[in-house]
């Protein structure tokens, strides 16, 4: 047996990087600093972001096709799927928050989604194409995802206000666990893909 070269390896949380030399099977080597665990690269990185990504993508469904809460007031109320609730905001003039809505709670979930399908095929078939730009890529889906968390914060926000005044009532739906599920399952993808594997097809040859 060879003795393995000395691994440079970053702390992913405080970004120390320390000379690790050997790191035995199953184990970890501790980062001096601050105690976390230093890995060469996250284990099993590719089928966890694989696994979450998959039951983000069958949860979208019925967090868009369920309703996501139901405004009652005078006893009357409809329930709202995230679509007809954007339709809703823009029939009553509310224009911006349609707009935001719309972005925080479809456009940015699914972006989210795509590009870590994007990442995860382009690790599989260890792709040389713009390593740089998927890296960037990478760092805006992790930065972006809490915010899609505007929707489920707008709900609670809306049931405990609207709670206070006996006329309405606003009801979480189906659709809203389901939604708040997508998001932290997408969160959770994006921290257990490790960026370096892009930079490892990179060192290894082109098999297109
Ligand atoms: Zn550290």
């Amino acid at each position: 047996m060879t003795t393995p070269p000395a691994l440079l390896i970053n702390c992913t949380t405080c970004r120390l990087v320390s000379r690790v030399r050997f790191i035995p099977t199953g184990g970890s080597a501790i980062c001096p600093r601050c105690g976390a665990h230093l890995s060469h690269r996250k284990p099993n990185s590719l089928a966890r972001t694989w696994a979450l990504i998959i039951a983000a993508y069958i949860l979208y469904i019925p967090a868009n096709v369920y309703p996501i809460m139901t405004v009652i007031s005078f006893g009357k109320g409809e329930p709202d799927t995230i679509i007809s609730g954007v339709q809703s905001l823009m029939a009553s003039g509310m224009w911006p928050l349609a707009v935001l809505v719309f972005f925080a709670s479809i456009t940015v979930p699914l972006i989210k989604l795509l590009g870590l399908t994007l990442l995860l095929i382009s690790v599989q078939y260890k792709w040389h194409w713009r390593p740089r730009q998927r890296t960037i890529l990478y760092r805006i889906t992790e930065a972006v995802g809490r915010w899609s968390m505007i929707d489920i914060f707008m709900i609670s926000i809306l049931v405990a206000l609207v709670r206070l005044e006996a006329i309405a009532t606003i009801e979480p739906g189906t659709g809203a666990t389901s939604f708040a599920a997508v998001v932290v399952l997408t969160m959770f993808a994006a921290m257990s893909f490790d960026p370096r594997l892009i930079w490892d097809a990179m060192e290894q040859p082109n098999v297109e």
